[in-house]
């Protein structure tokens, strides 16, 4: 962890990590907060990412700390099996709906979406704008799934993202520029829908074109949102509040951050040469 990690993690325990979400809240940045974990295979895990997870909610609203909590279904069950990921779901949306706060489902891989999908669309009708879901821009079905999402339901709040996994070229864009393209193209959607966006990217030509976007329909501040993750362009983060904007930063934390932070190297090789040049560091 101390070899780099800590630079995208901001901590191994909750009480790290509530410690850092109040800095963040002190620069004027609300967060997600993300017990870390996925691809559990193991029922008592699973049993135990859930009750992380319902600790999370509770030291946010003990600690009174700005901020939602996102999760990964698979780290609660959902490959052992649908009923004991939405058991498991009920539970943690049970605690968000009695203490008013939110929570995020994140989108993992593809082999996951119909199921990630079937779920929100159940949950989603129990628990209204306490739960929220992810739709990332490389897939082909992005489009008509926010479509439908967009028409189902009365209120959408959707995070788009790019998209973090490596996916077949049959159910994804292999080509950035496509990616791109389409990603712009759901924000644009989303936006004008009269639903909530969270635009979450690091990218100058996505942010800049959000914002012009933004003032030239007269779309108000309250109804998006930009997000990016701990540790990454703090100072942009940083740039946007000043600008007025509302800044959500995803904040991981817990032991099991291998596979978030090999995700991180993956998208750009030079965060590992950041952290080599910051290991030989003071
Ligand atoms: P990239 O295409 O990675 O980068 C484009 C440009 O941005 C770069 O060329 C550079 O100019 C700039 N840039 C990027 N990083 C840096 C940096 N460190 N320093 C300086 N400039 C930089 N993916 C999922 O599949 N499912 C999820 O649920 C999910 N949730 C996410 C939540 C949040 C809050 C965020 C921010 C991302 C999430 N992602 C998720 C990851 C997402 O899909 C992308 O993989 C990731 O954000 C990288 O894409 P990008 O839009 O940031 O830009």
């Amino acid at each position: 962890m101390r070899l780099g990690a800590a630079r995208f993690v901001a901590g191994e325990t909750l009480k790290e990590a509530i410690e850092q979400v109040r800095l963040l809240n002190n620069d004027g940045l609300v967060v997600t907060l993300d017990h870390l974990g996925e691809f559990v295979f193991d029922e008592h895990e699973a049993f135990a990412s859930t009750q992380a997870c319902l600790d999370v909610l509770d030291a946010i609203h003990a600690s009174g700390v700005k901020s939602n909590m996102s999760l990964k279904m698979t780290s609660l069950g959902l490959d052992l099996s649908k009923e004991l990921c939405m058991k498991h779901m009920r539970m943690i949306l049970d605690k968000a709906r009695e203490l008013d706060n939110f929570v995020r489902i994140d989108m993992e891989d593809y082999a996951h979406i119909d199921v990630t999908m079937e779920i929100f669309d159940e949950l989603k009708r129990e628990y209204g704008k306490h739960v929220g879901l992810v739709i990332q821009a490389y897939l082909y079905r992005t489009v008509d799934d926010m479509k439908r999402l967009e028409t189902e339901f009365e209120s959408m709040n959707l995070r788009l993202v790019k998209g973090a996994y490596l996916e077949s070229p049959k159910v994804a864009y292999p080509d950035m520029a496509d990616v791109n393209k389409n990603y712009l193209k759901i924000i644009e959607m989303h936006l004008l829908s009269g639903h909530y966006s969270a635009v979450a990217s690091h990218d100058d030509m996505v942010i800049n074109w959000t914002k012009e976007f933004v003032k030239k329909h007269n779309i108000p501040n309250e109804q998006f949102e930009f997000q990016m993750l701990y540790g990454v362009r703090p100072e942009t983060q940083r740039e946007l509040v000043r600008e007025g904007y509302t800044m959500r930063v995803y904040v991981p934390y817990g032991n099991d951050w291998y596979g978030y932070f090999s995700r991180r190297i993956a998208e750009r090789p030079a965060n590992a040469l950041f952290i080599i040049k910051n290991m030989f560091r003071k």
